[in-house]
């Protein structure tokens, strides 16, 4: 990593770690407000739902306490009516008009009486349409008939206004205690004092109350179009309302039909049954809590800006040792700066990885050291060492070559790296070459012999391949080891040459004869033509040697050698198989004729005397020859030979014998 490298990690860091101290300062101040919030969010619910409850109770209170009072008035009135008046129609209207007038109030729309049949007697105010009414089968009516007391009647929509009135009524009695008429009073809700009185305890700007029968049918609402309406009639479902038909009283926040939260509370007044109820929407009951989070939101960004910015300062001044640190590694990797700076560092985690780090390299350089002496060490053997070494690659390249390489192909090893085999021995030995190295890739240790001039002489080699095995299985490379063979060959050519010829008359001995005659036997199978072979022996050879010493012996053999050999072809090969025995293969000689002829003359040869240091020594052979036959082996006919010799030395010597089949 380069120095610059070195500082954007770290001020990386330090960005990560101030992010993180103002990450977890936000999360922490938004969780402490949220989770407050969320608390006093339930606290205050409940105390604006019984807040709500409270008005409302209070309302319905004072209206029932309103109806209550009103229908008192309407009994008093049914009651104070003097007994004249009771049924003359025309002297009670003056009368109720002024009783009415006393009370002084302009709530009631309209008296009417009607008589015990229920027809209509007299009404205070005009009416409009038909002017006859009939007010049988009504509740008021009725139940003021029935119960002979004063009752309250379902709202019903009022003939003069279209708005929804009630009626109170009250029976009027006789002296017999009979109900004699019924006096009913209307009131218009909406006119009247009673819900505009209580609408002034709407709830907030956006609440409102409802007035609705025990049934469900809205007597008052701020949607005008909604009265008369049965509450089920608008589409949607709102669970308060539901509860409060079952029965419920209380609040409770619920989902409205326009799909927004509400506080919903419910009372039912107790004259009539009929249900007070208010909603308050919780989006503005709730807005102060909601401001408050929005505050708590900025008031959290702001302080977790304020300690990021302080968790920068302090983690910058924090790390500014690792940043010391950091830079005197670089200068050590870079500039060449000693490690020395590194140890001596603070007393803190900081000065603990600084000598971390001192001691960790002062080890790596340790070990340098000991791999460069080492590696010196192997050169100094490998390059001194009188064989090439080196490694080859995959691509039959040179990877590594010691010295000798300059010493045999005058190549620098430096410069060996990456030449190919071919151009260093010639493209015909790298194709000798090359499917032994293949095999060495194919996991194999190989060893071959390759002849290839080294300084411009030919040079017999011998190469060894071992490959480079790594841990997977696979052949990385090769190590090759060439040794130069020359002069071991020639020693072992002169060696084998020895043990091949008679060292006392230098011509072929036992195993050269052996070798010779089974080729030759081969050749006359090939060619159907027959050989011979003359097996010679010196005649009372025991003699010589008694008479003038061993020494003049071995002269005689080696001038019998010498003269068998020019007796001969030179195509023919001598041979001394031990002491005084001798054989000639007589190759091509066609017919026993031509061989007997050639047994005469050596046999002629051998009657001159030797010339020896001791004088001439006279001196004769016996020759026992045989015609080689089909299928037959060497050891056959050595055999047949050696009995004619026998025959020739039992008639007498110094002459021949045919072996006879
Ligand atoms: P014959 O006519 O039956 O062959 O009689 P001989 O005396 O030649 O008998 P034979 O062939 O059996 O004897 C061979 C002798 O050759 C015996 C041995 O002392 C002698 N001899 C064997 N090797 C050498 C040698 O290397 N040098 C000398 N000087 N004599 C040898
Ligand atoms: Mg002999």
């Amino acid at each position: 990593m380069s120095n610059r490298a070195v500082r954007l990690a770290s001020a990386n860091l330090k960005l990560r770690l101030a992010s993180v101290a103002a990450v977890l300062v936000f999360a922490a101040t938004l969780l402490v407000t949220l989770s407050t919030l969320s608390v006093s969010e339930r606290g205050m619910k409940s105390v604006i739902g019984d807040q709500q409850y409270t008005l409302l109770s209070g309302a319905a209170s004072f209206m029932d306490d309103r109806l209550a009072a009103r229908l008192g008035q309407v009994e008093a009135l049914a009651a104070g009516i003097p007994p004249r008046l009771r049924t003359d129609w025309a002297a009670l209207k003056p009368f109720l008009a002024d009783q009415v007038r006393l009370w002084g109030a302009d709530e009631y729309l309209n008296l009417v009486v009607f008589d015990a049949a229920g027809e209509m007697q007299l009404s205070l105010r005009e009416l409009p349409g038909p002017t006859v009414l009939n007010a049988r089968g009504s509740d008021y009516f009725e139940r003021a008939l029935d119960k002979r007391k004063g009752t309250i009647s379902r709202p019903i929509r009022s003939r003069l206004t279209g708005n929804h009135i009630v009626v109170f009524s009250a029976p009027v009695l006789d002296a017999a205690g009979k109900v004699a008429a019924v006096l009913t009073g209307s009131v218009d809700l909406r006119r009247s004092g009673f819900l505009r009185q209580i609408s002034t305890l709407k709830p907030g700007k956006t609440g409102y109350l409802f007035l609705m029968t025990a049934d469900g049918v809205i007597i008052d609402h701020p949607d005008e179009s909604r009265l008369f309406q049965h509450v089920g009639s608008t589409p949607g479902v709102n669970q308060g309302t539901d509860r409060a038909l079952a029965g419920f009283e209380g609040w409770l926040e619920t989902r409205s039909k326009d799909g927004s939260d509400s506080i919903y509370a419910y009372r039912r007044l107790r004259t009539t049954g009929w249900i007070l109820a208010a909603r308050y929407p919780s989006a503005e009951a709730f807005a102060p809590m909601d401001a408050m989070r929005r505050n708590a939101f900025f008031s959290a960004g702001g302080l977790a800006l304020a300690a990021g910015l302080l968790a920068w300062v302090l983690v910058f001044r924090l790390l500014a040792p690792l940043q010391d640190l950091s830079d005197s590694v670089a200068a050590i990797r870079h500039d060449g700066a000693g490690i020395e700076v590194l140890r001596d560092g603070r007393h803190d985690e900081i000065g603990e990885l600084g000598r971390a780090f001192h001691a960790l390299m002062a080890e790596r350089e340790q070990a340098d050291r000991d791999r460069a002496a080492s590696e010196k060490r192997l050169r100094m053997i490998t390059d001194n060492l009188p064989v090439l070494i080196s490694y080859i690659d995959r691509e039959h390249c040179y990877r590594f070559g010691n010295a000798t390489y300059e010493k045999w192909f005058g190549v620098d090893p430096k410069k060996l790296i990456g030449m190919p085999l071919a151009r260093l021995v010639g493209p015909d030995a790298a194709a000798d070459i090359s499917p032994h190295l293949e095999q060495a890739f194919g996991g194999q240790s190989v060893t071959h012999e390759l002849r290839i001039p080294v300084r411009g002489e030919p040079r017999i080699l011998q190469a060894t391949y071992i490959p480079d095995h790594q841990p997977d299985g696979s052949v990385a490379g090769v190590y090759s080891l060439v040794h130069d063979m020359t002069h071991v060959k020639e020693v072992e050519e002169q060696l084998l040459q020895l043990a091949r010829v008679d060292t006392l008359t230098g011509i072929a001995n036992r195993r050269m004869f052996g070798e010779t005659l089974q080729h030759a036997l081969d050749r006359a199978r090939r060619s159907h033509k027959p050989l011979a072979l003359a097996y010679l022996d010196i005649d009372h050879f025991k003699r010589i040697n008694d008479t003038h010493g061993h020494g003049v012996g071995d002269e005689v053999l080696k001038e019998f050698a010498r003269r068998l050999t020019v007796g001969v072809r030179a195509t023919d090969t001598p041979a001394r198989l031990s002491g005084d025995e001798f054989v000639v293969i007589l190759e091509e000689i066609g017919t026993r004729v031509e061989a007997e002829r050639t047994a005469a003359k050596i046999v002629e040869a051998m009657r001159v005397p030797f010339r020896t240091s001791a004088g001439l020594v006279q001196s004769s052979t016996s020759i026992g020859v045989a015609m080689s036959q089909p299928r037959q082996t060497q050891e056959q006919l050595l055999a047949a030979a050696d009995s004619a010799l026998y025959a020739a030395k039992g008639k007498g010597r110094n002459g021949y014998a045919v072996f006879e089949v």
